[in-house]
């Protein structure tokens, strides 16, 4: 059968497209089908050794009513949903056709700090919020239509570089007939992210629910938030630790109300998180360990994880490090200090990152720069030559060398000369500040030469005219 596909039916019929799709470079290959590049720019094909006709019925169930794309206004396919059938010369269905993901990784290659070092350098935690926040917007799109994703685990969700996911395999995914009620189940689950109710459960025999996903949805939060699976850390009961599947049965997990799991030494502690996240935990593995429904949904994560973005920091010493500021302070300096590992160093940013630092910066200088500049040049203005000072002590030392000009302008003179001096200091200053807070050498090196090259320029500009 699977050479069948292979090598005679080339060309297929792309049900609902007047155009045939041909078939071109085999990508990959699995116990249930092959996965082909097509003549169609974007769309990749799935072809099945054992087409049943449930898998077919389930497949036009699915390619009749997609969920809502969130990201569709940005052009990017957050999943791999199926878009037409594919037919032999025959008639024969044998699979569908659906959106390409490319230069995507795997979640692990996100959560995983030597892998993301390797892979995504400069992937901060603020990437990770927004990757998170996107799964959730993207799971709860799917549900919206009456689906279940039944099978979700890192494998099956892509990112790129921007923090948008992928979710991929999605034939996998409970489906419901709206015309018959038929369900289409998911029998297949993965460890570590099987809610404990449906643990030693034949998947192919039972309908999921929407609280099954829940539970899946904030392991892989938890992974992305923390680096870990949540059910990890110190035993401390009787004997051997448990293996991690009973450890997620009985619910020890590091913040459960009697739980025999600690806090291992370099797990990052919940506290660090927005407390809005930690209470969608809090709910998620404790009142909701045994109760789907208590468990949050993904229009409460995604709430919670919008409300931790805005509370996110730039650290001002490593460009890499971003921190809640409920937290107060730059966990990640603490644990670089305390522990000596840090799970995110600094990197060389992208030039997307860059332009967004920039900005940041742009509008820290700026903003503050232009309020005084335009009260002060509204106060000249308005005052013009009228200025009439005392003199003071310290301007009869700094002003001997003023013979020739009456005083009343000398006095102007003066005052803006300095005006402009200090608001150059200022200046360099400020950028300084900003620099220095990238801890990137030529930016120092940079910022103190300008300090210097002002600060010898200073007599020239105060040295009065004849
Ligand atoms: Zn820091």
């Amino acid at each position: 059968m699977a050479q069948t596909i292979g090598t005679t039916a080339k060309v297929l019929t792309c049900v609902g497209h007047s155009e045939p799709v041909e078939l071109t470079t085999q990508l990959a290959t699995s116990g249930e089908g092959e996965v082909w590049c097509t003549n169609w720019p974007g769309y990749v094909a799935k072809l099945y050794f054992n087409p049943s006709p449930d898998r077919i019925r389930k497949l036009e169930v699915m390619v009749a009513n997609p969920p809502t794309d969130p990201n569709a206004a940005i052009n990017h396919s957050s999943f791999a949903w199926p878009k037409a059938i594919l037919q032999d010369a025959s008639g024969r269905s044998l699979g569908f056709l659906m959106p390409e993901i490319a230069h995507s990784v795997g979640l692990f290659d996100v959560y995983n700090p030597q892998r993301r070092r390797a892979v995504l350098p400069g992937f901060n935690w603020l990437y990770l919020h927004v990757t998170a926040m996107n799964i959730a917007s993207i799971t709860q799109a799917i549900h919206a239509k009456g689906y279940v994703l039944g099978d979700i685990k890192p494998q099956n969700i892509l990112v790129n570089n921007q923090a948008l996911p992928s979710v991929i395999d999605t034939d996998s995914f409970q489906v419901r007939d709206p015309q018959t009620g038929q369900v289409f189940r998911c029998p297949v689950g993965s460890e570590g992210f099987t809610p404990p109710e449906l643990l030693g459960r034949d998947l192919a025999q039972l309908d999921q629910t929407e609280g099954h996903d829940r539970f899946r949805l904030a392991v892989i939060i938890h992974l992305l938030l923390f680096g870990d699976q949540p059910y990890k850390g110190v035993w401390t009961g009787w004997g051997d630790s448990p293996d991690p599947n009973q450890l997620l049965s009985q619910g020890h997990w590091p913040y459960g109300a009697t739980t025999l799991i600690q806090r291992g030494p370099l797990t990052i502690p919940l506290e660090t998180v927005h407390p809005e996240l930690k209470q969608c935990f809090l709910r998620c593995f404790n009142e909701g360990h045994r109760d789907a429904s208590l468990r949050p949904t993904p229009g409460e994560w995604l709430q919670a994880l919008k409300l931790a973005v805005a509370d996110l920091k730039a650290c001002h010493r490593v460009n890499c490090h971003y921190y809640s500021q409920s937290y107060g302070r730059c966990y990640w300096c603490d644990r670089k200090k305390n522990l000596g590992v840090d799970v995110f160093p600094k990197a060389a940013l992208s030039r997307e990152q860059w332009q967004a630092r920039n900005q940041a910066a742009a509008a820290t200088l700026f903003k503050p720069l232009t309020h005084a500049v335009t009260t002060a040049s509204t106060y000249l203005g308005e005052q013009g030559a009228k200025l009439s000072w005392p003199r003071s002590q310290w301007t009869e030392l700094t002003l001997p060398k003023l013979p020739s000009l009456t005083l009343p302008e000398q006095w102007i003179k003066y005052a803006v000369t300095t005006g402009i001096a200090s608001t150059a200091i200022l200046l360099v200053l400020l950028i300084g500040k900003v620099l220095m807070a990238q801890e990137d050498t030529e930016s120092a090196v940079f910022g103190t030469l300008l300090f210097i090259g002002l600060i010898a320029l200073w007599p020239r500009l105060v040295k009065p005219s004849d």
